[in-house]
């Protein structure tokens, strides 16, 4: 199967994302996860990366989609692959398309976690007391929202259009939410 996981950051795509590569996804691909290993091992691009990440911007199209392109390449996403956090533009969404028809391949569902704005900012400051993330202060956290409103929600309809978008309201406990990812699962049909 080949899957996004789309939602809002704080939405709980991390947790989520866990379950479901347990059960459903052979790769689980998570650009945030990328990008913070590289600010860790001091690579040129988790300099380039952190000063975006630090302000809650989005990374260049042309950074992310570099690494999506070599990423889905490996051995372990030829069997398919969870992408979280993944694409969060038009552009990285159109790449993405690209990418994938040139290997006569598609996006088989999108599931999108629903979670209101109050919901967020609360959970994500509380995240951030827990995990300490720098780029979880209460500015930065809602930089990455308007960013999320602004560039990343708009996703939503080009995969609506797709007949590919399904919502999960995210609201709820972490099983309940699981429950119904899963039921959207089932569904599909590969
Ligand atoms: P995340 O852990 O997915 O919330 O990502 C943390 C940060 O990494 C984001 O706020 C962005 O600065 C950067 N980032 C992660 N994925 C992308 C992407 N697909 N496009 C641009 N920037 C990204």
């Amino acid at each position: 199967m080949r899957l996004i996981l789309f939602g809002p950051p704080g939405a709980g795509k991390g947790t989520q994302a866990n379950n479901i590569a347990k059960s459903y996804v052979a790769a689980h691909i998570s650009t945030g996860d990328m990008l913070r290993a590289a600010v860790k091992n001091g690579a040129d691009l988790g300099t380039l990366a952190k000063s975006y990440m630090d302000k809650g911007e989005l990374v260049p199209d042309d950074v992310i989609i570099g690494i999506i392109k070599n990423r889905v390449k490996e051995e372990d996403a030829k069997k398919g692959f969870m992408l979280d956090g993944f694409p969060r533009t038009i552009t990285q969404a159109e790449a993405l398309s690209e990418m994938l028809e040139a290997e006569s391949e598609s996006i088989d569902t999108v599931v999108s976690i629903e979670v209101n704005d109050e919901e967020i900012i609360e959970r994500i400051l509380q995240r951030a007391k827990i995990e300490g993330r720098e780029d979880d202060t209460e500015d930065v956290v809602r930089n990455r929202l308007n960013v999320y409103h602004n560039q990343t929600e708009p996703l939503k309809a080009y995969y609506e259009s797709a007949g590919v978008l399904a919502e999960v309201d995210g609201m709820g406990t972490i099983d309940e939410v699981f429950e119904r990812i899963q039921a959207v699962l089932e569904k599909v049909e590969l």
